[in-house]
């Protein structure tokens, strides 16, 4: 489903280039679990962004269910972004003005006639969280959760929209290891019921066994 071909991407600092990704090849299938792991530095959170359509490569293909991602239009590679690609960062991301709910629902509530339509939205996103086993927190803020919690939110809204392929950087970096995993198995019990793609970028050894794939990046070098 994700198919990466020679992937480079450099950044020119003051007066250095850095290359950050060397000639990085990847294919993942459909339904597949797979970690990469590495360093800081090595070049994880560059990959993921390239793999989701968010950080253009400076050379190299990225394919999505056959879909070259930047030979697509700006508003093409959003709208497939939105519609396949779920996303799931380090420190969360949740909006702090809204509560748990409201922050689920925000990705379903774009574009302007919403009306009968939010009863619906509601309705799953409560179904959501109720799987991330959040049930009771519906209406708390983020500063009323914990960081487990927060992220647990955070995976709720990343599979509001039912995305065939889920990307995370980091989901347990910063969480204890006891909410780190309670983070994990939500990820993978929906993943398995689900038939998703599960992508993980970290640097986390511990999370890392508990993959069924994993491959190594080094120095913008991706190994077994
Ligand atoms: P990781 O997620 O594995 O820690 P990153 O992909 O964030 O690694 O970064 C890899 C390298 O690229 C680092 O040396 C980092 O400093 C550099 N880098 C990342 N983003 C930028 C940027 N926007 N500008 C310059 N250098 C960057
Ligand atoms: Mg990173």
């Amino acid at each position: 489903m994700l198919d990466i071909k020679n992937v480079t991407r450099s950044y020119t600092d003051t007066q250095k280039r850095v290359d950050v990704l060397k000639d990085v090849s990847l294919a993942v299938s459909a339904g597949e679990t797979l970690a990469v792991v590495g360093p800081s530095g090595a070049g994880k959170s560059t990959l993921l962004h390239i793999m989701g359509g968010l950080d253009r490569p400076d050379g190299g293909t990225v394919a999505l269910n056959g879909k070259d991602l930047y030979r697509l239009s700006d508003s093409d590679r959003s709208r497939l972004r939105n519609s396949t690609i779920g996303f799931v960062f380090q420190f969360y991301h949740l909006l702090g003005d809204l509560t748990a709910l409201e922050n689920v629902m925000l990705p379903l509530m774009v574009g302007g006639d919403l009306g009968s339509r939010t009863r619906a939205i509601e309705a799953k996103a409560v179904k959501r969280l109720e799987e991330v086993g959040l049930g009771g927190r519906l209406d708390h803020k983020p500063n009323q959760l914990s960081g487990g919690e927060q992220q647990r939110v955070a995976v709720a809204r990343a599979l509001i929209n039912d995305p065939a392929l889920l990307l995370c950087d980091e989901p347990t970096g910063n969480l204890d290891s006891a909410s780190g995993n309670a983070v994990i198995d939500c990820l993978f019990s929906l993943n398995a019921r689900e038939n998703r793609t599960l992508i993980i970028v970290t640097h986390d050894e511990f999370l890392a066994r508990r993959v069924a794939r994993t491959v190594r990046i080094k120095d913008g070098v991706l190994g077994v």
